[in-house]
């Protein structure tokens, strides 16, 4: 049986946790998803473990922020004039707005607080300085195609459909 190395096609089916148990995402009943090993379309613990194992296993791993979506940076929440806004009439907080950086770039910044003034925006990406807890379920793998490779993710359905 295939197990998991780089350049292999892995379908998984996921639950995914935080600290307090409370589920954050899941893979939708039936439709695993689809990722090529050994190319970072996935979280770095996650990779990890998911190496060497095959189809039909089940495991919960439990991933510190360093390996999962980074630590929470302090400095990546700013305080932004309401004036910049300009457009918006109601900003509220849970809003997302993109945010040219300075190297020309976008960031997705999120509004966590609104004052008469100011406009407190978070450029952290939501589950960054979160220990995640995955429930998984190896539904099948086998050998990434040669057009997969050259685009480094998996086609079809539970992967990228293009
Ligand atoms: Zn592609």
């Amino acid at each position: 049986m295939a197990t998991i190395e780089k350049n292999s096609a892995v379908y998984f089916n996921y639950t995914l946790t935080d600290e307090t148990g409370a589920v954050i995402d899941q893979s939708p009943e039936g439709q695993p998803l689809a990722y090529l090993h050994g190319h970072k379309n996935i979280i770095t613990g996650l990779e990890k473990e998911l190496e060497g194992k095959s189809a039909g296993e089940q495991f919960i791993v439990t991933i510190e922020p360093k390996d999962a979506y980074g630590e929470y940076e302090p400095q990546a929440v700013q305080e932004i004039p309401r004036e910049k806004f300009q457009g918006v009439d109601n900003i509220e907080v849970g809003m997302e707005f993109e945010s040219l950086i300075a190297d020309g770039g976008k960031i997705r910044v999120r509004v966590i607080d609104v004052t008469d003034g100011t406009v407190i925006v978070d450029a952290n990406y939501p589950l960054a300085g979160k220990t995640l807890t995955f429930d998984v379920e190896i539904v099948e793998v086998r050998s990434a195609t040669e057009e997969e490779l050259a685009h480094g993710h998996i086609h079809g359905v539970g992967g990228v459909e293009h």
